[in-house]
């Protein structure tokens, strides 16, 4: 299988008790395909600015991860910046400037044309149709929002989860897409619009598989250290679809191990400020934690 990951690159403002970070490098892409990369082989397509570090770039391929579908436009790249209090499930976007990523139009080079897992990560709705045009019958198609794009593209979304398997979304962005405060009732409102599964990510507390049939849920690993809650959500999709990938089959059961494999990664980013942890990162380390992991899940 091959995974394509369509996403932000960033650079990232952060502030929570623990410090303050100023446009360090993030977006929903950098974390996906960084956390995808322990699994697999990720293909990473975006928009930057000309103020983006090439070293950035050339860390990606040290990592593994294509980049051929990264575009460098002349102007800045997408800035973000958000403020965290003592609870990591609530932040606060302080500052969404999307610059370069505003007029971005994917045009996927030939090779990503050919991706089999297609992941639409936190970007403008309205550029996935054209996205998912330009690929050759993918054999699933996931995605995932942040609460800016439920709030000014409300339309699109729906319209574009039509042609979604796998929806990701936290706890307040479903409520808010589906304005339907019990979770499993926004699920299901979500299933019946298109995808066959959706995964509800609920921060500190876990997250829930909720499919046609069936629902799973796992709780998070418990972190003594959280530092820096963002990335979380891209970097358990990451894991996830990384190891989703890698298993090359989609059964209920690759589906529950791609959920301890997203749970585990995403347990790391939050030890330190933005990519920090995963750069320095093992594919050891996780194997440990996903062992630790399977214990505390199982009974
Ligand atoms: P997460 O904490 O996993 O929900 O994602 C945080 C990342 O999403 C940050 O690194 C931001 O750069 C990125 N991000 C925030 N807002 C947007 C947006 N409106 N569009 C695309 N990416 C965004």
């Amino acid at each position: 299988m091959s995974l394509l990951i369509v996403g932000s690159i960033a650079f990232d403002t952060i502030i929570t008790p623990y410090g303050k970070r100023e446009k360090i490098i993030g977006g929903s892409g950098t974390y996906c395909a960084l956390a995808a990369s322990f699994f697999t082989r990720p293909r990473l397509a975006g928009v930057v600015g000309e103020d983006f570090p090439c070293e950035m770039i050339d860390f990606f391929k040290e990592k593994g991860i294509r980049t051929e579908g990264i575009v460098i436009k002349p102007g800045k790249t997408f800035c973000w910046e958000g403020r965290y209090g003592y609870d990591p499930n609530l932040r606060e976007t302080l500052k969404t400037e999307l610059n370069v990523m505003a007029s971005f139009e994917p045009v996927l080079p030939p090779n990503y044309q050919r991706s089999t897992i297609v992941y639409l990560a936190t970007i403008d709705p309205d550029s996935h149709e054209k996205i998912l045009s330009q690929i050759n019958q993918p054999c699933l198609v996931a995605m995932d929002t942040i609460q800016f794009w439920v709030i000014n593209k409300t339309e699109s979304l729906w319209q574009v989860l039509k042609k979604v398997n796998i929806f990701f979304a936290n706890e307040e962005e479903i409520r808010l897409l589906t304005k339907e405060t019990n979770l499993v009732k926004a699920a299901k409102l979500v299933l019946s619009a298109g995808p066959s599964i959706v995964i509800v990510k609920k921060g500190e507390h876990g997250a829930l598989v909720f499919g046609r049939d069936f629902i799973v849920g796992t709780i998070a690993h418990p972190c003594e250290n959280v530092v820096d809650p963002t990335g979380a959500g891209d970097s358990f999709a990451g894991g996830f679809l990384g190891y989703m990938d890698r298993s090359k089959k989609i059964t209920q059961r690759t589906i529950k191990k791609a959920l301890i494999a997203g749970s585990t990664v995403a347990s790391f980013v939050i030890e330190d400020f933005g990519i920090e942890r995963l750069k320095r990162l093992t594919r050891e380390e996780i194997k440990r934690r996903m062992r630790y992991f399977r214990q505390l899940v199982s009974f």
